[in-house]
């Protein structure tokens, strides 16, 4: 039996469902990854962050299958045409894949399965990505959760219930092999994909054996230390996650027993993710529109997406935020709430805007939890912040940014100014300006939106459509 496993967002040779299965069942493994063009001809930046660290990963997954007479088929194109091709090429009978929840994925998947099936090549899929599918945890009536509460509680007892539900049969890598076709290669060059090397400010190691050390390190202060951005003492494996370079699986085991406050809320992180994975799967038309209170009437001002976009609000922790992801591509959990709420509470913009620029952005941007985040904070989602519950950024700021460490570091132009006026410039008179040097509007922007009255118009805003 020969079989070919298609990587997606399984990057990684061990613990690794599809990869696991194919080894312990076949004679012969092929890999293969292809480099989608639907999705590349959509990145605007030629510098993409996301594309580099996939790229990278792949060269070194090849390097090391390379001193084993193996490795894998890069191929560029539609995998819609480009995985039956080469698995009749290589006369497989059997094409492995880890299940992908996007709408996209699944009508990608269903595609090609339809097409093997007509070269009489089966396509077998396997849960990889999550502990638990949609189908797995669900209420008495049946239905996938709305509230995470709840899902978490039955989430947790099904983890007890099921030790199978972290554990896998290890991946035999000598199964794994590779032969010359004509037309195919182990290599091909960013040039080839139209890209160019990451800032290097934007680059991460694509190996996540160190991050996850050090995190395991400082984990049991997790609950105390994880809303306070200058700490950066989240475990910043998202990226990881993400493209699979680490499975979950080792994650959850990682924090077993869940003896410590730290580990337990960690491990509500991660279920997080499950939740929203598996909500995006059962409700796919979120992608596009809000679960809730569909008919805001948001007013968009491009001005104001701009100063948003830029980090440019003259409300110093959204723009501390905000040049955090323009300049490093991620932002701390704790700084999305806060800009997130901002730009649809205060400013009034549309959450798919927001989204849609995260996205671009953000080197960890997963639909599901981007999507989940968002409509969180716009209050339209599931389980979402109660629409009348506004961040207020300065009091955020405040309270997870006391010494304003985090401001300064993205927005140095407040850096000679006491704590109390960086958290709200407003503050700051012409006296302030001229002991500290610093001159409001043409250093720092003033506040972009009045806060007070534009959180009373999103009330009555919401309110209205919550009568619609
Ligand atoms: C507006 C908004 C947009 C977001 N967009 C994304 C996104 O595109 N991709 C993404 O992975 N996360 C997203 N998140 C969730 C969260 O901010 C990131 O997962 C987290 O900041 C990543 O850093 P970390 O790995 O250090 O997290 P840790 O605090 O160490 O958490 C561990 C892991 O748990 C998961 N996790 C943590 N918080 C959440 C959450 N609220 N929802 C779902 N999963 C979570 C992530 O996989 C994360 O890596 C978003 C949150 C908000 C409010």
């Amino acid at each position: 039996m020969k079989s070919l496993v298609w990587l997606r967002r399984d990057m990684r040779l061990k613990d690794q469902m599809a990869l696991s299965y194919a080894t312990q069942n076949s004679d012969e493994v092929y890999l293969a990854f292809v480099f989608d063009k639907v999705i590349l001809d959509k990145l605007e930046d030629r510098k993409d962050h996301r594309l580099y660290f996939i790229y990278k990963t792949l060269e070194k997954l090849n390097e090391f299958l390379s001193k084993k007479n193996a490795g894998i088929y890069l191929l560029h194109g539609d995998p819609i045409d480009e995985i039956p091709k080469l698995a009749h090429k290589l006369k497989v009978e059997r094409v492995c894949v880890n299940r992908d929840y996007e709408q996209y994925a699944k009508d990608r998947d269903s595609k090609v399965e339809k097409k093997l099936k007509d070269l009489s090549i089966e396509m077998l899929s396997f849960k990889d990505q999550v502990i638990f599918e949609s189908s797995e945890i669900l209420t008495g009536d049946g239905n996938f959760y709305k509230v995470f509460t709840p899902y978490k509680n039955s989430w947790l007892k099904e983890l007890e219930k099921k030790e199978d539900a972290f554990s896998i049969r290890p991946v035999n890598v000598s199964k794994i092999t590779y032969k010359n076709i004509k037309g195919y290669s182990k290599n091909i060059t960013l040039d080839e994909l139209g890209f160019e090397e990451a800032d290097n400010i934007k680059k991460r190691d694509v190996n996540p054996s160190k991050t996850l050390k050090e995190f395991l390190k400082r984990i049991d202060r997790y609950h105390e230390d994880r809303d306070f951005p200058a700490l950066d003492s989240t475990s910043h494996l998202s990226v990881y996650l993400r493209f699979g370079n680490i499975s979950i699986r080792e994650l959850v085991r990682s924090v077993r027993p869940t003896d410590t406050e730290g580990k337990k809320v960690w491990l509500s992180e991660l279920v997080w993710r499950d939740f929203y994975s598996g909500f995006l799967d059962v409700h796919n038309n979120i992608e596009n529109e809000s679960y809730k209170y569909g008919s805001v009437e948001w007013d968009n001002d491009p001005k104001l997406i701009k100063a948003w976009k830029e980090g440019r609000t003259g409300v110093p922790i959204v723009d501390a935020g905000m040049r955090q992801l323009n300049q490093t591509g991620w932002m701390h959990n704790r700084v999305r709430m806060i800009v997130g709420s901002y730009l649809t509470k205060i400013l009034q913009v549309d959450w798919r805007i927001g989204e849609k620029y995260f996205g671009e952005k953000l080197i960890d941007y997963d639909l599901a939890s981007n999507n989940g985040g968002w409509q969180w904070c716009s209050s339209t989602g599931t389980d979402a912040a109660p629409y009348f519950r506004i961040f207020n950024p300065y009091r955020q700021s405040e309270r997870f940014d006391k010494d304003a460490k985090y401001i300064k570091k993205f927005v140095p132009e407040l850096e000679k100014l006491p704590p109390k006026y960086i958290h709200e410039p407003l503050k700051i008179t012409e006296d302030i300006e001229k002991k500290f040097g610093i001159e409001l509007d043409k250093d720092y922007p003033r506040p972009v939106a009045d806060y007070k009255s534009n959180r009373e118009k999103s009330i009555k805003m919401f309110k209205e459509a919550s009568n619609a």
